[in-house]
């Protein structure tokens, strides 16, 4: 009797197990191509990228958030939140209360991270779950005195490869198991801004390359047993635009260098002003036919670019594709960091996997909108944010939307449906009527209506 029970308690756990997929928590691998604009995919060849969207789907325009920066809009992506919400405000700051600076080379102080919560902090918090970063930006500092359980200090020398096997490796063999995992790589962003946008030979070039590290990154996940339960996000955070040494704003032909610090200079330039600032102001406001200039609090509403410390007092925004510089040639042939309702600053996003549609294509959504998408595929409680989840729903196999092509065909089908049941309707009450003419005729002729 002991042995019967022990073989039907047995058997009862090998089924549980044989099901396991089902129970295992979801997984998901935010990867990003700094710098890959929007309309690269449709101007350039991506075989292994399109192979990817055909199994999964693509938003051929992320907007951004204001300025179109590489470390404020990685925090965007992984918060939901507008820049002056989570403090990340430019790639270069400077903060008035502390004396503190923060640029490229000097990120590490968790004091300008600390104004907001990634999602890999977040998933980490959840019991049995661990997050893994390859360079995403943040990762490899303590924000919320949480850094990732597996990170690699940023490099820029280390190769895509490396990067790669480590979070492969991670996502297969770690306990607790990862479950939310980033992998970041430099390009097209440093080749963008050294040819610029419209070198169509350099740049087929590189993207070729970056179409071969996600053939890569899609053999490597299938060779390790990864591919077809793991949820993976491919996006970016900016486009890039074309520059010239012809289209420069020299700020020292206004404003004398003594007269502010300059805390960010282009595209969108960070003035504090030593002297008083609505003079500093009106030196500036009709420098360039080609810049806006604002006081911090009348920059536009749709920016949402206003309500924190780190934004400085005067905020200059060139043109599309201009540079602002002191007094000097800039070498720069691409740029980003413009007016985020600029296409040409948009990125893309593609996903696959168990949580996403195959086969669908979406014109839009907001870069905050991917934060409580991403939170909604882990089962996280998301932290208050300014995404909106019902943007993304039609992405996702476990959410109902009406997209375009289905809400036309129901109105279609249902003006077919009401046409012919009217049809029917007729025809069966004619059928019905048929006999009645000569009995019509006949109570015409009996109450005479016509002589009335
Ligand atoms: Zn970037």
């Amino acid at each position: 009797m002991k042995l019967l029970v022990i073989l039907l308690f047995s058997g009862l756990i090998t089924a549980c197990r044989g099901n396991s997929s089902y129970s295992l928590p979801p997984k998901l691998l935010l990867v990003s191509f700094d710098g890959f604009r929007a309309d690269y995919l449709q101007n350039y060849d991506f075989p292994h990228l399109q192979n990817f969207i055909k199994e999964g789907v693509l938003v051929e325009h992320v907007k951004n958030v204001f300025i179109t920066k590489t470390f404020p809009n990685h925090y965007s992506i992984v918060t939901g939140l507008y820049e002056e919400s989570h403090g990340i405000v430019a790639n270069s700051m400077y903060d008035v209360i502390t004396g503190k600076h923060f640029s490229d080379m000097n990120y590490k102080d968790p004091f300008w991270w600390n104004e907001a919560v990634p999602i890999w902090v977040t998933n980490q918090l959840q019991e049995n779950r661990s997050s893994a970063a390859a360079m995403w930006p943040g990762t490899d500092i303590p924000i919320r005195n949480t850094t990732p359980s597996y990170f690699m200090n940023y490099n820029s020398s280390v190769s895509f490869e490396e990067r790669l096997n480590n979070i492969t490796t991670w996502l297969s063999n770690s306990s607790p198991p990862v479950t939310f995992a980033t992998l970041y790589w430099e390009e097209p962003d440093a080749s963008g801004h050294k040819y610029g946008p419209e070198d169509k030979d350099n740049m087929r070039r590189v993207l070729k390359e970056i179409d071969d590290l996600i053939g890569d990154l899609v053999h490597k996940l299938k060779m390790l047993g990864l591919w077809e339960n793991l949820n993976v996000i491919i996006t970016s955070d900016h486009g890039m635009t074309q520059c010239s040494k012809d289209r420069l704003i020299n700020l020292d032909l206004c404003i004398n260098r003594s007269d502010y610090t300059l805390i960010d200079l282009t595209p969108v330039a960070a003035i504090l002003p030593k002297i008083n600032k609505t003079e500093v102001y009106n030196k500036l406001k009709n420098c360039s036919s080609h810049m806006n200039v604002y006081l911090k609090e009348d920059i536009p509403a749709r920016f949402y670019y206003q309500h924190n410390d780190r934004i400085q007092p005067v905020v200059l925004v060139a043109d599309e594709g201009w540079t602002i510089v002191l007094n000097k040639s800039s070498s720069k042939l691409g740029d980003h960091g413009y007016d985020n309702s600029l296409p040409s600053m948009h990125p893309f996003l593609a996903a696959h996997g168990p949580a996403f549609h195959k086969g669908y294509k979406h014109n839009t959504i907001n870069n905050v909108d991917i934060y409580p998408m991403m939170c909604h595929i882990l089962g996280l409680k998301p932290h208050p944010n300014n995404g909106t989840f019902g943007h993304t729903k039609c992405l996702l196999v476990d959410q109902w939307c009406i997209k375009l092509p289905e809400a036309i065909g129901i109105v279609i089908g249902a003006l077919l449906v009401l046409t012919i049941l009217t049809c029917l309707m007729i025809i069966t009450q004619n059928r019905l009527s048929a006999p009645q003419p000569f009995s019509r005729l006949q109570l015409q002729d009996d109450d005479d209506p016509l002589i009335d």
